[in-house]
């Protein structure tokens, strides 16, 4: 039997990147929290008494911008912070540093379902991180297109899926 070269080989190069820029779709401009004079009074919008997203949600890599929540999908919660950072691996320099816990922080929180989402990707449940508030392991969100991460966090078999609202990117302009 001889091996057939179509599946033996590798794709020949730039086959991928021809892929790539041939489904790509148009750029989206991310716009880091920390760009906006007003903060998150600038990207949220009250819907129905609730303060909601007033802008889609991307990811923080601007080369990436992949849409992650869409406007209006998410509600700001201010609460306790947490720790998602293994303290053994460097945090991306696109992610800034959440406040220490039990400083509180603003995140985007998004329910039932992880439906909610454009794009997402989940963590296994990490073990190396301290559990939740109500004693759960933490899953971790990134982007699903590139892996940045991480963007938040849920609890492992949880229906609240919290965005840290610092670390994700504002589709503004
Ligand atoms: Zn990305």
């Amino acid at each position: 039997m001889t091996s057939d070269p179509l599946f033996s080989s590798q794709p020949p190069a730039g086959l991928w990147e021809a892929l790539q820029s041939s489904s790509s779709r148009p750029r989206l401009h991310s716009r880091p929290l920390s760009s906006f004079e007003h903060g998150i009074s600038d990207v949220s919008e009250l819907t129905d008494g609730e303060t909601t997203n007033r802008y889609d949600l991307l990811c923080p890599r601007a080369q990436c911008g992949s849409i992650v929540l869409k406007k209006g999908a998410a509600v700001m919660k201010e609460r306790e912070s947490l720790q998602i950072e293994s303290s053994d691996i460097p945090t991306h320099p696109l992610l800034p540093p959440l406040p220490s816990v039990p400083e509180s922080s603003q995140w985007w929180l998004v329910t039932p379902t992880p439906m909610a989402f454009e794009n997402v990707g989940f963590s296994r449940p990490v073990e190396s991180l301290p559990l939740s508030p109500s004693g759960k392991k933490l899953k971790l969100l990134a982007c699903a297109e590139c892996d940045l991460g991480p963007l938040g966090w849920s609890e492992e078999g949880g229906s609240e899926f919290w965005l840290a609202c610092s670390r994700v990117g504002y589709r503004s302009g």
